[in-house]
Formats: C-alpha cells, sequence, structure tokens
C-alpha cells in the first residue's frame, strides 16, 4: 500500500551529495558497499525501529500492564526534510510487551519478512498500478534502530547489563576506560554471530555470557540484513539521555562540593534556569529548575530528572548560563566544552569525512580527560557507544537521520490516543486500527510527499500589497534590487513555515557557513520583513549582522547589529536536490516535445514497462527500468549504448536521433553534477538566492587576490621539528617523542605543537593572521611528516591505505589549525583583512561593539596575570611607576600638568588593564584616584577623546543647538508640561526624554523613576556621599548624576560611579557630557529602559560625524 502510493505520487527522492557532505544515509559507506544496493540503487530502502511505549501515567500502578512495543519503519529514499514529518513514519506492528517477553519477536516479523523477501527476490515486488502495468519494486531493510535496550533484546544480545554490554563489539566492562578509540576492539561481525549463536544454542540456552549472545535476531532472514552488520546506535539515548546529564552532573557535583567560591548552589542553578530567556525554538524544551543540594552530592546519581529535550536545552545554553561564574581555566569547566564540541559534529545535519576524523580525535581527548578528572567514576556503557561514532557517521550519516527522537514524537500520538479512550481491552488492536485511518487520510488528502509552505496570519493591514506599498515598506538600500513581480499581489505576514522550517521577523539565520567567509566566522542575518507573493513564492528581508567573534568560553558567536544596516532580499526556493520519477505519459510527453513521433513513443512504451525519468536543474534525462526479463533492471536509460539503442527496433533515423539525444543528456549531467558544487543548499536545505545591495560592497569578502604572490614568496615547506626546537616547551616535546620507544603524541603534546605551529606561521606568513589555504595545508602536512602517529588514516574501498592530515586542516571541516588560528585572531583582536593582506586592530572599529565586548570581559571570572598578551608600545614598569606616582600625588596646581601628562601617557596600559584585569568601576578609581578629584571630571573627558580621537561629542552643538526650540514647539503642541528650569540644557535633556517614543513606551517605570535615573534630586545641605552609599544597586547601577537643588533651581552636579562621588560643578551641559563619556571610559552598560535615549544621543555623536 505505502508502495503503491509512494509510486503513484511522483515522489522526490534523495540524490547523492557531490560536495563531499555526508547529509543522509546516501552519502555513506553502507549504501556505497551494500551488494544489494549496488545492484539496485533504486531500491527501497527501509529503516525499522522499535520501542517500548508507557500507555498510561509512568508513576501509576499499571505501568507494566499496558506497555505496548511499538514497531515502524521509514523509507530512507525519501529526503531527509519529509522524512521528518511523522505521516512517514510507518507502523507497521503494535504489540503488548509482555507478549514480547513470553513468545519472542519471530512472530512479529513473521507477516513482515514474507514481504521483505520478496521484495529482496531478483523480480522484485509487482504492483499492480493503473497505467504502470507490470511495475517491479525492489527493496531491503538497512538498519534497524531502537533504544539499548530493545536493540539488545530484537538482536538476540544479552542485557546492557552483562559483562559483553556493547551490541557493535566485544569489549568488556572493566576495558570501557582503556579504549578511546576503536581502533583496538574487536568488532562483531556475521560469522562470529552466526558462530556464537551457534555454539550458544547447542550448550548455554540461557545466553552466553562469554559472548554476550543469547538469540538470533528474527531480521537474520533477510538475504541482505544481518544484526551483526548492524553498525547503527542511538545518539538520543546516548547523549541526551545519557552522556550528557552524566558529565553534567559530574561537573556540578565537583563544583558544588569542592568549589564553593563559584556559587554554583542548587538555588543559584535553578534560579538561572528559569530566569533564562529561551528563544523560540527552544521555548517547548525549557528544562524545569528542579536541582537540590542533595541530589547535586549525590555520588552516583546522574540523573537530571529531565526528558531528553530538556537535556540536550540545558546542555546548550549551560555556558551562557553559568560560564560567567567558572574560571576560564577551570579543568572540568574545559571538560564540558571539549563535550559540547563533540556534540556539535554528532548533532550536525550535515559532515564531512574530515569531521568525522576529529571527532575521533576529540572523543579519545574526552576519555584521557575523563579519566584524569574522575579517576574513581565507572564510565557509563553510553561512554564507550561514543567512541563508535566517527565510523557510524561515515557509514550512515548523520546521526540525527537514524536517531529516535523523531519515533518519540510519534509514540505521543498512541498515548494520546489510548488515553482518549480510556479502554484497554485489546488496546493493540484499537490503536492500530487508529494509525491505519490516520494514514488512509493522509493519502487521501494529499500526495504522500508533500512538504507545504504553511503561511500564518498577515500582519493588519499589510494584505493585498501591490509592488509601490511594498517598495515603500522596504529599506531605500533595497529598492532597486527587488525582484518582486510588479504584477502580483503581495501581503505580509506574521509567519512563515518553509520546508519544515518557520521564519519570524526578529529570528536570525545563517547565510554563509564559517567554511565561506574570509574569516572564519559564519554571517547571520535577522529576519526584518515576511513577504509573500502571490500566495506562494516567499521572500525575506533581512538585515545582516556583524559576527564579532566566536567566544570559546560561552561556545558561542558574538554578534551585534551594524551600526549602518545593510540588508539583503531573499527568495526562499527548494532545491533541486532531488530526484523526480515521471511515469510513462510523461516520458512520451518528453519524448514528443523532442521531436519523436508516435512511432518511437509506442516502441519505447512496448519495450519499456516502466519507466523513470529524472531531471535535475531543468535538464531532464530519462532512466529506463528495462523489465522484459530484467536485463539491465534498474539501469539507466542514460547507459543504454549504441548496440542497444540498434537492437531496439527503432528506424535508422529515430535510432540516431535517440543517440544524440542521449549524449545531450548524458554531457548535461556531467554539467549539472559540477553546478550542485556551486550552489550550496543551507542547513534547511533551501538554496538561498542573495542580492547584495550594490552600495555596500565592501564588506562582502572578495577572493583573496594576493593569494598567487604568496605562494611564489614562501619557498620551502617548513620543517616541524625545527620550529619546535625553538621554544622550550617545544624542545621538551621533540626531546619525549625521540625517547620514546613507542610511536605516539599525547593530546597535551598535539594541542603544543599546534600552538607553536601556528604561532610561528603568524609570525613569519606574508599575510599574517590570514595564511591562505596553501599555506595552512602546507604546514598541517609538515607536522604529520614530523608527526607520522598523528596523520588519519584513510583505507580506501579496495584496501589500499593512505594518509591525510584532515584533522589539522581541511577546507571546509576546519581542523586544529583553523580553529588555534581563529583563537589568536580573537584573543589579538584582528577583526578584518586589509586589502593589502595585514590585518587591522578592532581598536579602530565600531565603538558599540567594543563596548558589548569589553563588559563581558570585566565579568568574567579573575583572569591570571601572566595571561596578559604581550605589552607592546609601552613598557610595563615605567606604566606602573607613573600609576603609582598619580596614587599618592593629590591634585594642586604645580602638579596638574603632570598628572594630565601621566594620564595621557598610561591610556593605553589603563585600556588594557580595563580589559583584562579590573572588574568594575571602583577598581578602577582605586588604581587611578585623580579620575575622582581632578577638575571636575574633565580626566574623563580627556580619556573618552583620545579613545576616539575623531569623534568629539559636542553636546551642544549637536544636541542643544539643534533639537532645544524644536523640543519646545513639540511639547507645547503636544499639551506635555514643559519643565521650568533655570538651566537650557536641562529641560531639553527632560524633553527628550519626556518625547521621545522608545522612552515613554517603557510601561514598567513612571516617568519620575526614569528621570531619577539620570538626575536624582537632593536638597542642598544633603551628605551627597552618604546618598551615594546608600543608593538603590538596582535602579542606580549605571552611573547618574546626583543634582543639588530643585528642578527649577540646580545648583550644582555629582556624577556617581559605583559608590564613589565626582563633583562635576554648575554647568548641566558639561556635567552631561562628563556622564556621557563615562559609559565609554569605564565600559559600563547605559541604564536599563533610558538605554535608547543614550543610543540616539550616541548616534548623533558619532554617525553624523
Ligand atoms: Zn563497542
Amino acid at each position: 500500500m505505502v508502495l503503491f502510493c509512494l509510486v503513484k505520487s511522483k515522489p522526490h527522492f534523495k540524490k547523492k551529495s557531490s560536495d563531499g557532505f555526508l547529509r543522509s544515509h546516501r552519502d555513506g559507506e553502507h549504501f556505497a558497499n551494500h551488494p544489494f544496493l549496488k545492484r539496485f540503487p533504486f531500491a527501497v530502502r527501509f529503516q525499522v525501529f522499535y520501542d517500548d511505549v508507557d500507555l498510561v501515567n509512568p508513576l501509576g500502578s499499571k505501568v507494566k500492564i499496558h506497555e505496548i512495543g511499538n514497531f515502524c519503519y521509514m523509507i530512507l529514499n525519501i529526503p531527509p526534510l519529509e522524512n521528518s514529518s511523522q505521516k512517514n513514519i510507518f507502523p507497521f506492528a503494535i504489540v503488548k510487551t509482555k507478549h514480547l517477553q513470553e513468545y519472542g519477536f519471530d512472530f512479529i516479523f513473521k507477516e513482515f519478512m514474507k514481504e521483505l523477501r520478496i521484495l529482496e527476490s531478483e523480480e522484485g515486488m509487482l504492483l499492480d498500478i493503473p497505467h504502470r502495468p507490470g511495475f517491479r519494486v525492489h527493496g531491503t531493510v538497512v538498519t534497524l534502530c531502537a533504544d539499548t535496550k530493545g536493540a539488545h533484546e530484537i538482536g538476540g544480545f544479552m542485557s546492557p547489563s552483562a559483562t559483553k554490554l556493547c551490541r557493535l563489539c566485544e569489549i568488556i566492562r572493566a576495558d570501557i576506560r582503556n579504549h578511546p578509540t576503536s581502533d583496538n576492539v574487536v568488532l562483531r561481525s556475521r560469522r562470529s554471530i552466526d558462530e556464537q549463536a551457534q555454539y550458544m544454542s547447542e550448550n548455554c540456552p540461557n545466553g552466553d555470557p562469554s559472548t554476550g549472545i543469547k538469540g538470533i535476531c528474527p531480521l537474520n532472514d533477510s538475504s541482505c540484513f544481518h544484526i551483526g552488520e548492524n553498525f547503527i546506535l542511538d545518539a538520543m539515548h546516548d547523549i541526551p539521555e545519557g552522556i550528557s546529564p552524566f558529565c553534567l552532573k559530574l561537573c556540578l557535583r565537583e563544583w558544588n562540593i569542592h568549589k564553593k567560591e563559584y556559587g554554583l548552589s542548587a538555588d543559584f542553578i535553578n534560579e538561572r534556569i528559569r530566569s533564562f530567556h529561551y528563544g523560540r525554538y527552544d521555548s517547548e524544551n525549557k528544562p524545569s529548575p528542579k536541582f537540590t543540594d542533595a541530589n547535586l552530592r549525590e555520588l552516583g546519581n546522574y540523573s537530571t530528572k529531565q526528558r531528553a529535550g530538556q537535556n540536550l536545552c540545558l546542555l546548550r545554553n549551560f555556558l551562557l548560563m553559568f560560564a560567567d561564574k567558572i574560571p576560564e581555566d577551570d579543568k572540568h569547566f574545559r571538560f564540558l566544552i571539549l563535550f559540547l564540541s563533540i556534540c556539535d559534529i554528532i548533532f550536525s545535519p550535515e559532515v564531512t569525512i574530515a569531521h568525522c576524523n576529529i571527532l575521533k580525535v576529540m572523543i579519545s581527548e574526552f576519555f584521557e580527560q575523563f579519566n584524569l578528572l574522575f579517576p574513581e567514576t565507572q564510565p557509563i556503557n553510553k561512554m564507550h557507544h561514543l567512541i563508535h561514532y566517527p565510523q557510524m557517521i561515515k557509514m550512515h550519516g548523520p546521526p540525527i537521520r537514524y536517531w529516535c527522537m523523531r519515533f518519540e514524537s510519534f509514540h505521543y500520538v498512541l498515548k494520546r490516543r489510548a488515553q482518549f479512550i480510556g479502554n484497554y481491552i485489546n488496546i493493540c488492536k484499537s490503536l492500530a486500527s487508529h494509525v491505519q485511518r490516520l494514514h488512509c487520510l493522509n493519502v487521501m488528502e494529499k500526495e504522500i510527499l508533500c512538504t507545504n509552505k504553511i503561511f500564518g496570519p498577515f500582519e493588519a493591514g499589510k494584505s493585498n500589497l501591490s509592488f509601490a506599498d511594498v517598495i515603500a515598506l522596504l529599506p531605500v538600500s533595497l529598492h532597486r534590487e527587488i525582484s518582486l513581480d510588479p504584477s502580483f499581489k503581495n501581503s505580509v505576514h506574521k509567519w512563515v513555515k518553509f520546508q519544515g522550517w518557520e521564519y519570524r521577523p526578529r529570528r536570525i539565520i545563517v547565510i554563509k557557513k564559517s567554511y565561506e567567509t574570509e574569516s572564519g566566522l559564519p554571517k547571520f542575518t535577522l529576519i526584518t520583513n515576511i513577504i509573500v507573493q502571490n500566495n506562494s513564492t516567499i521572500f525575506l528581508v533581512l538585515s545582516v549582522l556583524k559576527t564579532v567573534s566566536y567566544e570559546t568560553d560561552y561556545h558561542s558567536y558574538l554578534v551585534e547589529e551594524r551600526s549602518q544596516e545593510q540588508f539583503l532580499f531573499l527568495k526562499m526556493e527548494a532545491t533541486n536536490d532531488e530526484i523526480k520519477m515521471w511515469n510513462i505519459d510523461d516520458v512520451e510527453v518528453f519524448l514528443k516535445s523532442k521531436g519523436f513521433d508516435e512511432n518511437v513513443t509506442n516502441i519505447l512504451k512496448g519495450k519499456f514497462m516502466n519507466v523513470v525519468l529524472r531531471e535535475i536543474l531543468y535538464k531532464s534525462y530519462l532512466i529506463l527500468y528495462y523489465s522484459k526479463g530484467n536485463e539491465i533492471d534498474g539501469e539507466s536509460f542514460l547507459i543504454l549504448n549504441d548496440v542497444e539503442v540498434a537492437s531496439m527496433g527503432f528506424k535508422i533515423g529515430p535510432a540516431s536521433k535517440l543517440r544524440k539525444l542521449l549524449e545531450k543528456l548524458r554531457s548535461a549531467d556531467s554539467i549539472a553534477g559540477n553546478h550542485t558544487i556551486i550552489n550550496e543548499p543551507n542547513e534547511t536545505g533551501t538554496t538561498l538566492r542573495i542580492v547584495i545591495p550594490s552600495t555596500s560592497t565592501s564588506e562582502i569578502p572578495v577572493p583573496s587576490t594576493s593569494e598567487s604572490q604568496e605562494s611564489t614568496a614562501e619557498q620551502g615547506a617548513p620543517n616541524v621539528m625545527e620550529i619546535l626546537k625553538c621554544s622550550q616547551k617545544g624542545k621538551a616535546i621533540v626531546f619525549n617523542y625521540i625517547e620514546r620507544n613507542e610511536d605516539f603524541v599525547t593530546h597535551s603534546e598535539r594541542i603544543e605543537i599546534v600552538n607553536i605551529v601556528c604561532n610561528h606561521m603568524v609570525e613569519c606568513n606574508q599575510q599574517k593572521h590570514y595564511p591562505s589555504v596553501n599555506t595552512k595545508h602546507m604546514y598541517a602536512a609538515a607536522i604529520i611528516k614530523s608527526f607520522p602517529c598523528l596523520a588519519t588514516k584513510h583505507t580506501n574501498q579496495d584496501g589500499g591505505v593512505s594518509f591525510n592530515h584532515d584533522v589539522f586542516y581541511h577546507p571546509v571541516a576546519g581542523g586544529f589549525i583553523e580553529n588555534k588560528i581563529k583563537e589568536i585572531r580573537r584573543k589579538e583582536g584582528i577583526r578584518k583583512r586589509k586589502p593589502n593582506g595585514l590585518s587591522k586592530n578592532k581598536e579602530s572599529d565600531g565603538i558599540a561593539g567594543e563596548k558589548k565586548k569589553r563588559i563581558k570581559k570585566i565579568k568574567k571570572g579573575v583572569v591570571p596575570e601572566d595571561k596578559l598578551p604581550a605589552a607592546d608600545g609601552f613598557d610595563e614598569e615605567i606604566m606602573k611607576s607613573m600609576v603609582e606616582w598619580m596614587k599618592v600625588h593629590v591634585v594642586s596646581v604645580n602638579n596638574k600638568a603632570k598628572i594630565v601628562e601621566y594620564m595621557e601617557k598610561t591610556f593605553d596600559f589603563r585600556d588594557r588593564e580595563s580589559t583584562f584585569r579590573f572588574k568594575c568601576v571602583s577598581e578602577i578609581l582605586v588604581e587611578y584616584p585623580r579620575f575622582m578629584d581632578c577638575d571636575e571630571g574633565s580626566l574623563i573627558l580627556r580619556d573618552f577623546h583620545q579613545k576616539y580621537p575623531d569623534k568629539h561629542f559636542s553636546f551642544k552643538s549637536r544636541f542643544l543647538d539643534r533639537f532645544s526650540a524644536p523640543l519646545r514647539f513639540l511639547a507645547k503642541s503636544g499639551n506635555k508640561n514643559v519643565p521650568k528650569s533655570s538651566d537650557d540644557s536641562m529641560n531639553s535633556l527632560i524633553l527628550c526624554l519626556q518625547l521621545m517614543p522608545a522612552v515613554y513606551n517603557v510601561k514598567k517605570a513612571s516617568f519620575e523613576s526614569k528621570l531619577d535615573r539620570l538626575f536624582h534630586l537632593v536638597k542642598e545641605n544633603a551628605s551627597i556621599s552618604a546618598i551615594a552609599k546608600a543608593k538603590d544597586v538596582v535602579h542606580h547601577k549605571q552611573p547618574f548624576l546626583i543634582v543639588v537643588g530643585s528642578l527649577e533651581h540646580p545648583l550644582s552636579f555629582n556624577l556617581i560611579l559605583d559608590f564613589s562621588v565626582i563633583p562635576l560643578g554648575s554647568d548641566c551641559s558639561r556635567a552631561f557630557n562628563v556622564l556621557f563619556a563615562s559609559f565609554f571610559v569605564f565600559r559600563l552598560e547605559f541604564p536599563k529602559n533610558l538605554d535608547k535615549f543614550f543610543l540616539f544621543l550616541d548616534s548623533l555623536s558619532f554617525k553624523y560625524s
């Protein structure tokens, strides 16, 4: 039935990726080496799945009675995107678990195997389809997925608690720790399992503990499938429900017991989990704040009391939630970051072989760290499973294509139905007929495979828009780039769903991946508008974000909105990454369009009973199933040779015409093959057509022109041994390596080698921080030349062995060298390459990002002094002595000039220390007390101007002169109270606050409280320092002004920084200037609710200068 629908609905089939990525089973080694699939590449590939479901409340008394086993399959030929839809999961048996335990699995698979044997036979299965007489399909089971317990039961293995705990290899429990890779484990195979099962049935019918075999897998009856060759593990049960809570709990326990100073108590953790701002995509999986101190401290309790999805969400956001509390050199913290990098590859929807090799090295390092940090803890089974992942991904593609997560969601359908009917008599039958009805409905309603575009509601008043209306909505820079058809009607939507992904304004999408940009950082964009044309085509208006850096400690990218906004216009189109199947009528139409007459199509129809046509990139070619006697069954029309064409009974004319057409189609195919490499589909399976406004081309990475110059400039490959010998640490590595009898390098040595080599590369390379691809390849090759044991061994299909340096450098996967260079760039603040190939320091870049980044740095745990970057341009000793001198010399007429001079000279030093050493303003003020008593805050203004030399915030000319009069006019016409202060600037500032929509729209706080965050009024004889000490730390966290006197008659102004008071005199305009500068000099955030006001002033002073 399913097969029938599949054929009828002209499905899109997944094509092999041609760009070296593994995206699905189709791209893996398993498909390539499968004998049956080699002969029938278009055979239907089944993925069978089994799991137990509790139908009733898991805490109730009837749990075990109403537990059912659910058997489903998926068809892997269908593209992963469509397979993620629930309607493409086909259940084939529902049975009570207790019956499975009683009678085994054989009776379930009996019927299934009958049909499977027909599908696997030479003739295949005959389907009765109108217009397509004699259509035959082939098919086989390629994988069997289940959770650990289920997989062991079905596969005939003893339970996972047996000594031989793994279904893929014969490792014993005590050895888990000592096998960080799968290199030295004995893998199970078809032969070993059959022999062991034979031995078991003769000698120990209850299972043989020495082999871990207990029975025979019913699927072994298949001619192609054997449990010994089912190299599959389930990522969902292994990671979110296994290693992830295990590692989190171990680290949290350590921090809770031994590192009390971090403050990671259960209450604190719960509070952070509760108050964290989860994105929309995570909102369904918010972790529950259920930690208790007792639970955290309990030895051997690895449960976080979360569902798989919640665990995954907690793991992904863990560093964002807690990294600020943990020093960056904490060993457990590094361990967790390493684990996150491993998860990144495992959960990625597309990986390369190089990623698998890197994964293998990282897993091995993970084990090493684990053994070091937790020598007492027995690793769980799932940690052992991890070592099989690199090989598994190479064979079957990304684990998220065959993990249980999708199937688990199908359980929900069953559970809901069972609870709804509430009658548990023969519940299996009730559920089975329910899912059958559901599938019938799917089939009747629509084609079995289709993912519709789904549109959310219109934005109010924005439906049925003409071309001109749309233009008016869009930023000016896009006006010339819009590719809308003017004759169609458009609408603006609140959200759309396209190919299973939901798009909404203010959501972020990736338009360029890290390996596609020059900086090595991905390019993010923010959706600003969603326009749908003619109710069918979706266009996104995107604002490009600036990717500032990759923050290792947070395991995330730091992005910011650009000061000068840049927009893109994006048409959402499905990729042509699939094969379309046509029936014989379509072929007839196609051939007629190519000028073949009735006669030829009749011959074709007579000769070939089954026809499949595939169309790639608008160029079609034919694949014909030559079914008569199955002479060339399943082979494509394209490979019909001239003799075969001649033997088909055509007249000379049509035959040569057909030959010519075939030739043309073949060459079109090869062109199409090349084309897909250029036209990279993004993660969501969508081809992005990007229109970049011509005004902003400066930001787009241009392919380096200096590449060729450089390769000539660099002669001879580097000698890594020699490079290492130049440093103390390197020398030790070389010495130890030569001393050793065995050929190996430890992980810490490998990391140090990469450090030294990369620093050398940056120093010696002409292009400094942006070495060319060639250079990186050269250094990577040099490393494995000096240390052959670090090379990755690659065995090709014919058994030939070759070595490569993928893990050190690979253009797509990155590798250790690429990562290290990115880290160097981040640490040294190198943001962009200048056209001449030299790097540019970020100091001259925009200030907003500067500020954001520094604030984060200040919050972070203490950075040891020795980690400071090398001093450049100043002598540290001299700087320190100047600072000491200033500490003890109070301002006087005689030494004022000297203080100003010293402050100027120590500016760079201070700037660097503010980044790496000082954690708050008070610390800076203790070190530089002259900020407080010299000339009413003038040193703050001086620092500000030194930091941004060409950007003078002329408050008077840019704000007061331009806005005072209009503001007053606006206030009068809007019937607002015009404040009556004797100071004009104060009047204007208050009015501006009052009239600015971004400020009055904040309803949480009253206007008085907002004003109070700027000007805090006190009586004439009040003690200002006492008020500063007793201030409300929430509302007055940021700097503000204390005004002595009244609004009508302000007498003097004082700046409050932390708890210190800086008198600023009686001029409001100047006092405000100092306040404004202090945000930048001390790197502070603008006050809450007033940030828009300050940003407005910020833009006045910086943007239009
Ligand atoms: Zn194993």
